[in-house]
């Protein structure tokens, strides 16, 4: 296959040396004829004028050994080699000044040197330096071309580079998104076998957008259909489309829409969607009409769609509520599927796909890996399975272990161990701050169990609790949510037990449990206040524009509101301080255990705490 990349550039390549030649040749040819013709008689000395008359006399005299004639200058060159200049009359011809002066015009050489001679070397002199100048800045405007990528040819050289793709992937290198797949099964089914769908009169889906978090898959999703119905596919991601230029967004999507056309049945793959026009370029041009420019012409090829292009367009973004309503109306963008992290079982089938291939020992529990990695992204997992293979191998072990697992699973999400120079104090503190939200937790009922307490810093956390669910969970009853408010507040509550002190690490635990507390009262209605929804609400205004629109609340409503959720954290705190002293003695074991192993599992953090009685 040919690679049109590679063509056009080499093309470019030869262009610009054409020029370069060019500019050579011109610039030694001006220099070589200014050499010939400065050594030639033009630039011979002269010994002065005389009149016409004495050079008859000198030419009687045979003194001379020729004439050199140019226009009306007349150079006598005597036989000693002295010149001497005179000018005649113009109506006057040479020949007949002789024969008037009873010379033999014969007997003396003429030599006739063109007019031409002259003004083609005043021409030189005058415009080569303006041929060099030129040249100059011809060259430097090249380089600056080529530095730029072409700023004048207005995308139009960009656009050869959209070559064809074939994917190898297919549904089964994606898991975890069932329904995302089902639904996208039909793109391929009509990939496939058009016809069948012609024959029935459907419409051909013309746009499919996937919105879901970075990493859940969306761009393996679209080479999997490209794999799966075996056509083409040309991808460009929205950050591109932002150039220097206004225009350049547009001429691109027009070049790129007709790239694919020419290729159908194709697909498009559009990445970042959103980014077209969100990002403020640089340069001082208005992002906002590259974005409108961009986006209309997506809109324009779209809908100039024959019903038989079978060229389907996949646009993914991951923020779903910055698209423009326009893009979504049917027969544009009509197919809208939402591809989110993947669930337990997701999770499993992620994982046994990126394990295949990899050795591990047999201690591996994947159900245990699974069930510790909620809200990790396929691409999460697949870094983390990758992480736990370079930490065998740093070790020269020829297996993968679960610790190695665990850790990666701690350093993808939470960054890499931080070697902190900490005091023997400030450990111990956060000993008993983990140990505190571990212990309210254990001995609260109902409660997920703790999978792993440490207190190894790392990124901006000094230390961590895991407790991920068991299951997912589709509801949250009331209780475990007071629940989770009263672990989150268990740090502080064993410092203050223990060091009748407290310290600034705990306010990311607050913020969590403000949270919590504040939708409780304003989203479920679940405070004194009743089931009223005080929170911003979607609102459709005109133009199909969708807007959040605060909910205006009265100032003593929202001082009630406040008042509810510190009612209820400070029931929480209480419930907090109150487990963390019935179970000190526990606390008091955890917070040395930390402080000996620094991190516990799940069955080491037991066998210090003991079996689960709730208190
Ligand atoms: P997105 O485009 O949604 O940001 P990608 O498709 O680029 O995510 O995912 C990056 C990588 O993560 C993929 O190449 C793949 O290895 C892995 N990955 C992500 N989601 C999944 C999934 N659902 N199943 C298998 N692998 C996945
Ligand atoms: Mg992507
Ligand atoms: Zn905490």
């Amino acid at each position: 296959m040919k690679n049109p990349a590679k063509e056009q550039k080499s093309q470019n390549g030869f262009k610009l040396k054409l020029d370069m030649r060019t500019l050579f040749i011109i610039v030694f040819a001006a220099l070589f004829f200014m050499t010939i013709l400065s050594a030639s008689s033009g630039f011979q000395p002269l010994h002065g004028e005389r009149a016409i008359s004495e050079i008859i006399q000198d030419i009687k005299a045979k003194k001379i050994k020729k004439l050199e004639r140019q226009g009306n200058t007349i150079t006598a060159v005597y036989k000693d080699g002295k010149r001497f200049i005179t000018t005649k009359e113009s109506e006057d011809s040479l020949r007949k000044i002789l024969q008037e002066s009873k010379v033999d015009p014969d007997s003396v050489q003429v030599e006739v040197k063109s007019n031409t001679d002259t003004s083609m070397f005043d021409l030189l002199i005058n415009i080569v330096p303006t041929i060099i100048i030129v040249g100059f800045l011809l060259f430097m405007f090249r380089q600056a071309r080529g530095a730029q990528d072409s700023i004048f040819s207005f995308g139009q050289a960009r656009s050869k580079r959209y070559t064809k793709k074939m994917s190898n992937m297919t549904f089964k290198d994606v898991a975890g998104v069932d329904e995302a797949k089902k639904e996208l099964q039909e793109i391929v089914d009509f990939l496939k076998n058009p016809k069948k769908y012609q024959k029935l009169g459907a419409r051909s889906p013309k746009g499919v957008i996937l919105v879901g978090p970075s990493g859940t898959g969306k761009t393996l999703l679209a080479k999997a259909v490209a794999g799966e119905s075996n056509v083409p596919f040309f991808s460009i991601a929205g950050s591109e489309f932002m150039e220097m230029l206004v225009g350049i967004g547009a001429a691109r999507v027009r070049d790129l829409f007709s790239t694919a056309k020419k290729n159908a049945p194709a697909i498009i793959f559009i990445d970042e969607v959103d980014a077209i026009g969100r990002t403020r370029s640089v340069s001082a041009m208005p992002a906002h009409d590259e974005r409108e420019q961009t986006l209309n012409q997506i809109l324009v090829e779209m809908d100039g769609f024959a019903p038989n292009d079978k060229v389907i367009v996949i646009a993914a973004t991951n923020r779903g509520d910055l698209l423009d309503s326009a893009l979504l109306r049917p027969g544009r963008f009509d197919r809208r599927i939402i591809v989110d992290y993947p669930d337990l079982e997701g999770r499993k089938d992620i994982l046994a796909i990126h394990a295949n291939g990899k050795p591990f020992e047999s201690s591996v529990s994947w159900e245990r890996i699974a069930r510790r990695t909620v809200g990790y992204s396929g691409a999460d997992i697949e870094n983390m399975l990758n992480e736990a293979a370079i930490m065998a191998a740093r070790e020269n072990r020829s297996k993968i272990s679960m610790g190695d697992i665990e850790e990666s699973a701690t350093k993808v999400k939470l960054g890499p161990e931080k070697k902190r120079l900490q005091t023997d104090r400030d450990k111990n503190i956060t000993a008993y701050h983990e140990g505190g939200h571990a212990i309210v937790t254990h001995f609260q009922t109902d409660m997920d169990p703790v999978h792993r307490i440490s207190i190894v810093s790392r990124g901006m956390s000094l230390g961590h609790t895991l407790i991920p669910p068991s299951h997912d969970r589709l509801h949250h009853t009331k209780s475990q949510l007071l629940k989770m408010i009263t672990s989150m507040l268990g740090g502080r509550a064993a410092e203050e037990t223990v060091f009748n002190d407290i310290t600034t690490g705990a306010s990311n635990d607050f913020d969590q449990a403000t949270a919590i507390a504040k939708a409780m009262v304003v989203d479920y209605g679940m405070s004194a206040l009743g089931p009223i929804n005080f929170g911003p609400h979607q609102d459709v205004l005109e133009w199909g524009r969708t807007f959040m629109q605060p909910n205006y609340l009265a100032e003593t409503t929202m001082t009630k509101i406040d008042s509810e959720v510190s009612k209820i954290i400070d029931q929480c705190y209480k419930d907090a301080l109150r487990l963390v002293k019935s179970h000190r003695k526990e606390l008091d074991n955890v917070a040395a255990a930390l402080m000996k192993h620094e991190s516990l599992d799940e069955d080491e953090f037991k066998k210090v705490v003991g079996e689960k009685k709730s208190a």
